[in-house]
């Protein structure tokens, strides 16, 4: 069977790859069906509901990264706007609450010898390699933090070479968010693909998928079998494990292992009051990012908008390590380290507490962590699953797509984008 010809289309995840996926499959006249395991759409996007925090805020993504092109242009499309994000950053490293604006330590040569490797190592090799001395002890110190913290990484498996990438595509664009929240993306891709006549069901968590005689059978969790003539994947990496798949679709779908995953726990506090605008005689009405050695290192505001909320984000190794704490214990350890940050009593936190959540994702069974980065070995990994074998089994999703954007909802949506078009593109 030559996939392209195929008129029945299934789509395993109603994320951002799937829903784009799906509604350029329908939009080109393909019957499509969505199954998604969770009650929603979305999946790593994941508003939450307006009464609790007062706005649909984000306890999954959350910022539009760099240049983002598709993710741009499909706001435009929908009609969503970016809010700008401004403010200004603060840190408590020192043990003092002081404005962020010292750069990196020894950036000049940092970003020479960044610029200057070929052959791809581990990030943390590369500092033992080029940065051993005592004098790059802060250094080494920053560039792990921000491996470990923003790229959710290990940093003896990440990619030297994709860090160098994704660092520099960082600055080409203005870091925002979508003043209508991620998910009102969701919604209009949701809109779109029924508009197109795809089908979405969801609560259906597909176990397995057979291929035989150019059919494919999708196995769902309470039993029912649904038919089709093709299927993408988009599932997060770690779920592929989880689905029984023949046998050649099996080897491929093995080098996911290759690629890296890594974990985030975000933690959102409501407080009745902004009281750390005025806290200690500074003026931190425009807070924006707070960086500390706080068990909960980093957080930040809703700046420019004025809800009295407050976000916490433990990312890479340092949220695996409280994996086993409870929703309420993770939110106590949040306001001690802001009792901590701020010279609080931790009581007058936790009576100014309105509402609050806090999301493990390496614990959620439909993601089993946040996003994906680069290791030595993910660019080959993509390219086994992201080639066209013969058969009717694809995958796309975040974690596939080969540019600088990785672990992004731009790559997700790219991903989505691109798997479409390799489908529906006659080959010459
Ligand atoms: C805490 C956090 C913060 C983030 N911050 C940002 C950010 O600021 N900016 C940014 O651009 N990106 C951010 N990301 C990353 C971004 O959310 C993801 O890259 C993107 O949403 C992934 O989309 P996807 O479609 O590839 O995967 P997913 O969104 O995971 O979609 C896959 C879908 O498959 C479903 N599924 C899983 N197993 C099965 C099964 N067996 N059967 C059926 N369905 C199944 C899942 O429920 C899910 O809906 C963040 C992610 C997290 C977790």
């Amino acid at each position: 069977m030559t996939p392209r010809y195929s008129s029945h289309f299934l789509i395993v995840g109603a994320g951002a790859a799937g829903l784009m996926a799906g509604r350029a499959l329908a939009r080109a006249g393909r019957q499509v069906t969505i199954l998604e395991a969770r009650e929603r759409c979305g999946g790593r996007i994941y508003p939450l509901r307006a009464e609790e925090f007062g706005y649909p805020a984000e306890g999954g993504a959350e910022f539009v990264h760099g240049a983002a092109p598709v993710t741009r242009a499909l706001m435009r499309e929908a009609g969503l706007s970016l809010s700008a994000r401004g403010g200004t950053r603060w840190s408590a490293r020192t043990g003092a609450l002081l404005p962020d604006d010292t750069p990196l330590v020894h950036a000049d040569r940092f970003y020479r010898a960044l610029s200057e490797v070929s052959a791809d190592l581990p990030i943390a090799q590369f500092l033992e390699t080029h940065f051993a001395g005592r004098q790059y002890d802060e250094l080494r110190r920053s560039v792990t933090r921000m491996v470990e913290g923003f790229d959710a990484a290990d940093p003896r498996r990440a990619s030297t070479l994709a860090i160098r990438d994704e660092w520099l595509a960082r600055d080409e664009g203005p870091l925002g968010r979508i003043a209508q929240g991620h998910g009102a993306l969701v919604e209009y891709l949701v809109s779109e693909c029924r508009r197109h006549g795809a089908a979405i069901r969801l609560r259906a968590a597909v176990t397995a998928i057979d291929e035989s005689r150019g059919r494919i059978t999708a196995r769902i969790r309470d039993g029912a079998l649904i038919e089709a003539d093709a299927a993408i994947l988009t599932v997060p990496p770690p779920l592929l494990r989880e689905i029984v798949l023949p046998l050649a679709v099996r080897e491929r779908a093995n080098a996911a292992a290759d690629i890296g995953f890594g974990n985030v726990v975000k933690i959102l506090l409501r407080f009745g009051t902004k009281w750390w605008e005025g806290h200690g005689g500074r003026d931190l009405a425009d807070l924006s990012f707070l960086f500390s050695d706080a068990m909960v290192p980093t957080w930040w505001t809703q700046y420019p908008a004025e809800y009295p909320v407050l976000t916490g984000w433990l990312g890479g190794p340092q949220a695996d390590r409280v994996s086993s704490l409870t929703e309420a214990e993770l939110v106590e350890m949040g306001l001690a380290s802001l009792a901590g940050i701020f010279d609080l009593p931790l009581d007058r936190l936790r009576r100014d507490l309105v509402a609050s959540r806090a999301i493990n994702w390496g614990n959620d069974p439909f993601a089993r962590g946040a996003y994906s980065y680069a290791t030595l070995q993910t660019r080959q990994a993509q390219s086994v699953l992201s080639g066209a074998d013969g058969g009717a089994l694809f995958f796309a999703g975040e974690a596939l797509y080969a540019g600088p954007e990785m672990g992004t909802i731009e790559a997700a949506l790219a991903s989505g984008q691109e798997r479409a078009r390799t489908i529906l593109t006659p080959e010459p």
